[in-house]
């Protein structure tokens, strides 16, 4: 085998998410995706303005990526990046995918994020465009099955084979949704969540109207 062929092949992992707030399940998600596929770093990447969402039910953009930052600070192969928080406008991935392939040209690009936004994923902007660049991974919750929507997908758009992937994240079985309630009927959301998020949440009084509900 030639050198270049035996050249290790650099992985980067790219979790997506709206992470209103960031708790333990997106972390685990992001580690357990990084061991299975053999990705170099993680790249967190907070949307600045989801295109699917109104931005009134959203927290600032500032403050989700706030609570990003401290929730991935211990963990050396975790990074963040404000490139959807800086960017004016909706936050299309394949805009945010084209700048990661030119920043990182050497690397194969992993798109890690939950499987009910994967769901929806020919509903974005260029879907069959972002399916060529990189490979995704589904972090389902537990008792998800996706194997209907992976049939679905392979049978209507054959040329997505073996670039969306996987994975059982028991872990999820925590959501934003539920944490934000939980805020807002005065519950404890202690071990959900990295402390520092926790505390952020209370200093900043996040979640406690009806508001981001
Ligand atoms: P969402 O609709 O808020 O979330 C859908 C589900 O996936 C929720 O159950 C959510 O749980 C979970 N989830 C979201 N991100 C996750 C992650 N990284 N790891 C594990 N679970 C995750 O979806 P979203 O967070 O706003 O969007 C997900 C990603 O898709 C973002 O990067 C977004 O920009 C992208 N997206 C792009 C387009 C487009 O380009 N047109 C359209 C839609 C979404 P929690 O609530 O607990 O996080």
């Amino acid at each position: 085998m030639s050198n270049a062929l035996k050249r290790k092949v650099n992985r980067l992992g790219i979790m997506g998410g709206t992470f209103d707030p960031i708790h333990n399940g997106h972390l685990v998600a992001a580690e357990m995706a990084r061991g299975e596929f053999n990705l170099s770093k993680v790249l967190f990447i907070p949307s600045g303005t989801p295109p699917h969402k109104n931005s009134r039910d959203v927290s600032a953009a500032n403050l989700r990526y706030e609570m990003a930052g401290l929730a991935i600070k211990d963990n050396p192969e975790f990074d963040l990046s404000a490139l959807e928080i800086e960017r004016k406008g909706l936050s299309y991935t394949v805009e945010t995918l084209r700048i990661l392939r030119r920043t990182w040209p050497d690397y194969e690009l992993y798109f890690i994020t939950g499987t009910d936004a994967l769901l929806e994923i020919f509903s974005w902007r260029e879907a069959e465009e972002i399916l060529t660049m990189i490979q995704f991974i589904g972090a389902a919750r537990p008792g998800f099955d996706a194997s209907d929507f992976l049939l679905k997908v392979q049978k209507e758009h054959p040329e997505t084979k073996g670039r969306i992937h996987y994975l059982e994240v028991p872990a999820l079985a925590i959501s934003s949704t539920d944490i934000r309630a939980r805020v807002r009927h005065g519950q404890p959301i202690r071990y959900l969540l990295p402390e520092s998020v926790r505390l952020f949440i209370q200093q900043h009084g996040l979640y406690i109207t009806e508001e981001n509900a």
